[in-house]
């Protein structure tokens, strides 16, 4: 297990920018081994994800940075378990933070708020290398991925995870959004994916195809299951739909279940009715 040891900077991928991953000291059932920080480039540096307030984690940032420059700290959102360590780290660095800001009405952390304004497609330069922003709302509306792009290798934070698939609570996360931004990391060249919890992907494409493919049976699912018992709320629903899943998982499903049918309703495919959902 010394690959995922807490606190101690790993190189992952085969890279010329070295990226080096630093696991947090917060496993858990929603984090698997724990947050990944991931720590890039040679001299002028960039942390991703520094997770949640941890002064063991912060001395681990510190030695592994050295006395070298930490320019930037990329937020790919700000759930307790990405983002409230940035603050420490930002004090003590003088580094930039970069993310979208927090909105309103939702479980991520208030005090988060970006230095200057981000959005999709801007870029974080720091000569050595550069590191893209790609919005890919789904998980919550403002989730960032991060294409550091003389490696293709993509920091996934919570969009694609490894070994689990991400939950989706409405109304700030979005079905329809989570799918429409897998499908356009398709359309990129990648060759890494470096997610939130879990260890480095090296089959990308293959691991969208395989996401997408997932979403859409469990939406045919839906489907079938309001076909069978007509018109009906999501606690009766979720029992079909999701019969293959853990009785103590269930609560979670009927938020994911709910993220379905607001995709569908918004395909024009289902209505809601005096809080029962049907056909149309
Ligand atoms: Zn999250």
């Amino acid at each position: 297990m010394s690959e995922f040891e807490p606190g101690v900077a790993t190189v992952v991928g085969d890279t010329q920018v070295p990226v080096n991953r630093i696991l947090g000291r917060n496993p858990g059932p929603m984090t698997g081994p724990g947050t990944n920080s991931y720590l890039i480039g040679s001299n002028r540096l960039c942390l991703l994800d520094p997770g949640p307030k941890d002064e063991a984690q912060f001395e681990s940032f510190i030695s592994a940075i050295g006395d070298r420059q930490l320019e930037f700290i990329l937020l790919t959102h700000a759930h307790g378990d990405h983002s409230p360590g940035a603050a420490r780290l930002k004090e003590a660095t003088g580094a930039k933070l970069v993310g979208l800001p927090v909105p309103q009405s939702t479980g991520q952390d208030k005090n988060f708020s970006p230095d200057g304004e981000w959005k999709d497609n801007d870029v974080v330069d720091c000569d050595e290398y550069r590191v893209r922003l790609i919005h890919t709302p789904g998980h919550v509306s403002n989730h960032i991925c991060y294409f550091l792009e003389e490696e293709q290798m993509l920091f996934t934070g919570d969009h694609v995870l490894q070994g689990t698939t991400s939950v989706i609570l409405p109304p700030d996360g979005n079905m329809g959004d989570y799918l429409d931004a897998l499908r356009r990391l398709q359309t990129m060249d990648i060759r890494y994916f470096a997610p939130g919890h879990g260890g480095l992907m090296e089959d990308p494409q293959g691991e969208l195809e395989s996401l997408i493919a997932h979403r859409l049976r469990r939406e045919a699912k839906v489907i079938a299951g309001l076909e069978k018992l007509g018109s009906c709320d999501v606690s009766v629903l979720v029992i079909d739909v999701y019969d293959d899943v853990a009785k103590h998982l269930i609560p979670w499903a009927k938020k994911t279940l709910l993220a379905h049918l607001i995709k569908l309703q918004r395909d024009g495919r289902v209505v809601l009715l005096n809080d029962c959902w049907e056909l149309v």
